[in-house]
């Protein structure tokens, strides 16, 4: 039976929510999940079919934080990591692959830069570091590495995770270990060299860098989750969620099942995105909610595309990711068969192509029909197999990612601001600290912690 007086309640049950209510719920709180939609779980979802088990959302994570590992010791789950032969990163010039360089050899003959900028990066560690607080990915990293390094490495990567612009993002808010790497030790290869002790002291920590999934897929983190907050205590289906002030408490009315429903708390907590937040607070000015709601999403398409007799080229790698420079239609395509265990049947593939992204928000637009078009040509010209596919499966995020760009700054102010005026508030989710699935995981502990700390003092 649910609470019907909460401690505390959390709106939206993906990732961040979930892993809030987890460390409350085993600190002994009654916490109560509020969620939209008819599943727990947001973006995450895994589906089995035909013989296929991929991803609607994010494929795979990346184990950098702290909490992400304690989360999993935690839930006595196992990271499922890609082997060796699969960690290469491919990306194309002129129509072929080229696998990013790992090592000096290969970065000296890689054919994906210039000359004079892989001679430039021989002084990135003599030239002068820059204060300029606002300074976008883009040109940090062509006043220190060169444009050919911005075109084929730094802007398919910002493709592969923020689907955003290197022009628009903020170092220092959406790249922020980068950032560091300039600012506190002068440059990125000092930083690097400098930094190799902490790296390690992380590596035996189990923070490897690596990516990861969970075996079977990335929802089985979601259901275990769920299992151990109990179902009972997350309400799915709450329509026209609405939460307003109550003296220092917070009424949370919503409507499900037809029926409307009030319920009181002491502390809330969103895990919403930051255009859904305004709806969620009206009592929040316009003025003042406007600022938070400035933020940009990136509208995505993945496409998953299942062969069962893959005839192309060999899928040794990681995935492959497209340049802006290079004008095609799509952003990447990962091989999650090459990855993880059973996600093809036995000789066949699986691939997710990701398409769209802030530069292309036309794409999130076009049928079905159009979108497989695309995707179809890609994987003949990119992939040499002109088959076709035993399964393609089409899904559109109109909030894929957020985009941390000039607006962050005044965004985070405002919800400083806002949590000091309404202190049993807290402005959690993918607005602010992060937008991968272990920042999602670091903040929803580090607030959690936070909780516990104060109401043990
Ligand atoms: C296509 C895609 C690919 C991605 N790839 C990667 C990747 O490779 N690696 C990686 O680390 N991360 C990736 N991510 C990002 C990662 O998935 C997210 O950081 C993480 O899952 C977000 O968790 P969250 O709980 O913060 O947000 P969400 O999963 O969005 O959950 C928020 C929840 O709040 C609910 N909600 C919203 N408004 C309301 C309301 N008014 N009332 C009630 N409920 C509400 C929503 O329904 C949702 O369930 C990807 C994301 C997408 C979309």
């Amino acid at each position: 039976m649910e609470f019907s007086k909460p401690d505390i309640i959390i709106i939206g049950a993906g990732l961040t929510g979930l892993t809030a209510a987890y460390y409350l719920r085993k600190a002994g709180k009654k916490v109560l999940l509020i969620e939209q939609h008819n599943r727990p779980g947001g973006v995450i979802r895994t589906i089995t079919e035909d013989g296929f088990t991929f991803e609607a959302g994010p494929n795979t994570g990346v184990i950098s934080s702290a909490e992400l590992v304690q989360l999993f010791h935690d839930l006595k789950l196992q990271f499922e990591v890609p082997g060796k032969a699969s960690r290469a990163r491919w990306i194309w010039k002129k129509g072929r692959w080229h696998a990013l360089p790992a090592g000096l050899l290969s970065a000296i003959f890689t054919p994906l830069f210039k000359f004079k900028d892989k001679i430039r990066v021989l002084g990135e560690p003599f030239r002068r570091k820059r204060h300029r607080l606002n300074e976008s990915v883009a040109k940090l990293v062509k006043r220190r590495l060169g444009k050919s390094f911005l075109r084929y490495a730094v802007d398919p990567f910002i493709s592969g995770i923020y689907a955003g612009d290197p022009e628009k993002l903020i170092v220092r808010f959406a790249l922020p270990r980068l950032y560091a790497l300039e600012h506190k030790y002068g440059s990125f290869v000092k930083g690097t060299i400098k930094r190799r002790k902490i790296i390690a002291a992380e590596k035996a920590a189990g923070i490897t860098k690596s990516v990861f999934s969970v075996e079977g897929g990335l929802e089985n983190l979601v259901r275990t989750l769920i299992r151990e907050i109990g179902e009972e205590y997350i309400i799915t289906g709450a329509m026209d969620v609405r939460v307003e002030p109550l003296q220092k408490k917070f009424a949370c009315r919503f409507n499900v099942n037809g029926e409307s429903r009030e319920l009181v708390t002491e502390r809330l907590i969103s895990t919403v995105d930051g255009l859904s937040v305004a709806s969620l607070l009206p009592f929040i000015p316009q003025e003042v909610m406007g600022k938070i709601t400035a933020i940009r999403y990136a509208k995505v398409v993945q496409v998953v595309v299942g062969f069962r007799n893959w005839k192309g080229i060999p899928l040794q790698a990681f995935g492959g990711l497209i340049p802006s420079k290079e004008k095609k239609d799509i952003l990447g395509i990962l091989f999650p068969s090459a990855l993880f265990k059973n996600r093809a049947p036995e000789g066949g593939a699986l691939l997710s192509v990701f398409a769209g992204g802030i530069k292309r928000p036309d794409i999130y637009l076009k049928t079905d029909e159009e979108i497989k078009t695309i995707v179809f040509e890609s994987i003949k010209s990119m992939m040499k197999c002109a088959d076709k596919p035993d399964l393609v499966r089409i899904f559109r995020y109109e909030k894929a990612i957020p985009q941390y760009e000039s607006t962050t700054e005044l965004r985070l102010f405002t919800i400083q601001e806002i949590e000091k005026a309404y202190p049993a508030l807290i402005l959690a989710g993918n607005m602010r600290d992060g937008i991968g699935m272990s920042d999602r995981v670091k903040q929803a502990k580090q607030i959690a912690d936070q909780l516990l700390v104060v109401d043990n003092s």
